[in-house]
């Protein structure tokens, strides 16, 4: 039994057998996971957390995990103790210094317009160490400074047109851009600023799709053909003309682009997403081709799935996951700590959920102006290339390349690009939903 030999390895006073250990219990959870056992993944936690005591390490996202309560309480006074110590107006800008760093989850941003008068307001965790100012400025008419109750400290800009303003945060600095109303930049951003008139409050962010960092990840590769379908066309080929139709797709939308592989071969699962967190992509997206389990089935499966990672609720999620985890699955002592401990953050597994809503329904909004094609829907499912990913991440099974239909079109190169122009639309539609993130 696993637990045993687990628990034995974490109570020798040997660290190297205590890392065993922990190496056991991390794949016991992550087995857990896959056949949904609440009872195992309790054990695993808790000697995760046992284990990891023992070695000094984290235990924070195990017991959230569990359902324990960190100690977040006693970090709070020291980001309300934050002060705004000086102001300097630039050209265009003005400079905030803090005491010390700021994050965004400090700002909170809202729009408010009473007849000709547009006010656009910062509020920030902290207190006023200078005098409360009104300033005219040259971009705007006015800006006003003050404490706007114990915690707060406010910043209200005010125009007679509304106002365009971007911020950006450098350690204990934060600095307010002021884009005169004729700039002719950023026309992405105007629609954003509209919308966010009839919205609550909201923490302020840079939105720009230069900012944003995108994996696509080609399936297989080199000995790993993946499936093989009609006319012996194989996955690992489509996949990757695909995902550089994708590549081209985002990089013309201004995206910052990355692809696991752009050529005929073999990259590990680890090393796939270890790419992905190492250009701190923002999102990461695996493009595949499904195959029938036999014969029978090969005109019947047919469609569009698109899944994110999460214990397999179908056999069907299940049967394909196996089929795609086949390569590296015995590797499990790979994950480091860092990759672990992502897995089981619950945030990110609810952007997965909603990037792959989006994504998956795009591509079939795009693809059904021409043809007719089977919605598989959108599904949780345990695959191991998205277990590394520390950021949101789906898989596109774009479709069944054992169905003689889908595996002639998935080799078109038209439907290739509706299916590229697809995800892209997508991933565009997804930022636009998570604007804050
Ligand atoms: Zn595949």
């Amino acid at each position: 039994m696993r637990f045993k030999q687990a628990d034995y390895y974490c109570s020798t006073s040997n660290k190297a057998y205590a890392l065993k250990g922990l190496n056991i219990y991390k794949s016991l959870y992550v087995q857990s996971l896959i056949n949904n056992s609440q009872s195992v993944k309790k054990r695993a936690l808790e000697g995760l957390i046992r284990c990891s005591k023992k070695l000094g390490l984290s235990t924070k996202e195990y017991e959230k995990e569990l359902g324990i309560k960190s100690e977040k309480v006693q970090k709070r006074p020291s980001i309300l103790k934050n002060s705004l110590y000086n102001i300097r107006l630039g050209k265009g800008y003005v400079d905030f210094f803090f005491r010390y760093p700021l994050k965004s989850s400090d700002i909170r941003s809202s729009t408010l317009k009473s007849r000709s008068v547009y006010k656009k307001i910062y509020d920030i965790a902290g207190r006023l160490a200078i005098r409360a100012k009104s300033y005219r400025l040259r971009s705007i008419k006015r800006m006003r400074i003050g404490q706007y109750n114990s915690k707060t400290i406010r910043i209200v800009l005010e125009d007679t047109h509304p106002i365009r303003s971007k911020l950006t945060i450098i350690g204990n600095k934060l600095r307010i851009y002021l884009v005169p109303l004729s700039s002719p930049s950023d026309k992405s951003t105007s629609k954003r600023t509209k919308s966010k008139q009839t919205k609550k409050p909201k923490v302020p962010t840079i939105v720009t799709n230069a900012s944003k960092v995108i994996v696509i990840d080609p399936g297989h590769g080199g000995k790993d053909t993946g499936a093989i379908g009609y006319k012996r066309k194989r996955e690992k080929d489509i996949v990757l003309l695909i995902a550089k139709r994708v590549y081209q797709e985002l990089k013309k939308r201004g995206f910052k682009v990355y692809l696991t592989r752009r050529g005929d071969y073999f990259v590990t699962l680890r090393n796939r997403t270890r790419m992905a967190n190492r250009v701190k992509a923002n999102l990461f997206l695996s493009i595949h081709a499904n195959a029938a389990p036999n014969k029978k089935k090969y005109f019947s499966m047919k469609g569009l799935e698109t899944f994110f990672l999460s214990p397999a609720r179908s056999v069907r999620a299940k049967r394909i996951a196996a089929l795609e985890n086949r390569v590296d699955m015995k590797n499990l002592s790979y994950y480091s700590k860092n990759v672990f401990l992502n897995f089981i953050n619950r945030e990110k597994t609810i952007l997965s959920n909603k990037l792959a809503i989006d994504v998956h329904r795009s591509i079939l909004a795009k693809l059904r102006q021409k043809y007719s094609v089977k919605d598989g829907g959108v599904r949780p499912g345990p695959f191991w290339v998205l277990v590394g990913a520390q950021m949101p991440s789906i898989l596109v099974e774009v479709g069944y390349i054992t169905n003689p239909t889908e595996a002639m079109r998935l080799s078109n190169p038209l439907y290739q690009k509706y299916i590229a122009q697809g995800i892209a639309e997508g991933v565009q539609n997804y930022f636009l939903h998570t604007q804050s993130r």
